[in-house]
């Protein structure tokens, strides 16, 4: 048994440090074992972690309403009315949706919170549609949102997959790519010269699609070769 040299705490093999008072563990007859069992529970690390989340979403909450209420302000006091401030607010805004939010919540779910952040951009999108004018929000700003969000979901979902092999989720991931420029291009070539044209997208596409089938091959390969390894080992 070790005791801190600094507050005589009961240490154990798996400190490396006083989980009080910080000082370095040495003790040479008991040396540092990273893999002794903790006596303390995994989740109060967590618990830790959370606290810290929370107090920094605090202070930049704190930090991002001072450009927030001093632009509406300025506007407010300048025209008597809300105008070009609501640009400005509306970044502050979306950038808190987007990277405090999350903070607050115990396990975030990042595919809900990319969804959120896809109807929120959405949603700025279409206010500054409604102050600007045009025809820009519907047919091009608003599925090219979507689009995206559903290509980040689609890929966040995949890529946390425990079921999935990673040469499955690679192939996958690939393959949304390949529709994601292709369906971009098309929004693009419909809003500029409502037209449906492929061209830089496509080669992306068969640059993905190429890419794919080498993880294909290669994952089938390691496959094989585990086989052979197990039969002749085990
Ligand atoms: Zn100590």
């Amino acid at each position: 048994m070790s005791y801190c040299v600094n507050c005589g705490v009961e240490l154990n093999e798996s400190e490396r440090r006083c989980p009080l008072c910080g000082v370095e563990v040495i003790n040479p007859a008991k040396p540092y074992s990273p893999n002794a069992e903790r006596p303390f529970p995994a989740s109060a690390e967590n618990v830790t972690h959370r606290a810290v989340r929370v107090i920094a979403a605090k202070v930049l909450s704190l930090l991002l309403a001072i450009p927030f209420i001093s632009v509406l302000l300025a506007d407010l006091v300048k025209d008597g009315r809300l105008t070009w401030s609501l640009i400005p607010a509306g970044c502050i805004a979306l950038f808190f949706m987007a990277a405090v939010f999350p903070c607050l919540f115990r396990r975030p779910r990042v595919w809900l919170f990319i969804l959120f952040g896809t109807l929120e951009t959405a949603a700025f999108l279409f206010g500054l549609y409604m102050l600007l004018g045009g025809n820009w929000y519907f047919l091009f700003a608003l599925p090219v949102t979507l689009l995206t969000g559903a290509f980040v979901i689609g890929c966040q979902l995949m890529l946390g997959s425990k079921k999935a092999s990673l040469p499955l989720k690679m192939i996958i991931v690939l393959v949304l790519a390949a529709v994601f420029v292709l369906v971009l291009q098309m929004l693009i070539e419909l809003h500029l010269k409502s037209r449906i044209h492929f061209d830089w997208s496509l080669y992306a596409a068969v640059a993905c699609a190429m890419l794919a089938v080498v993880v294909l091959i290669v994952g089938s390969l390691i496959r094989k070769r585990e086989n052979v390894r197990k039969k002749l080992f085990f």
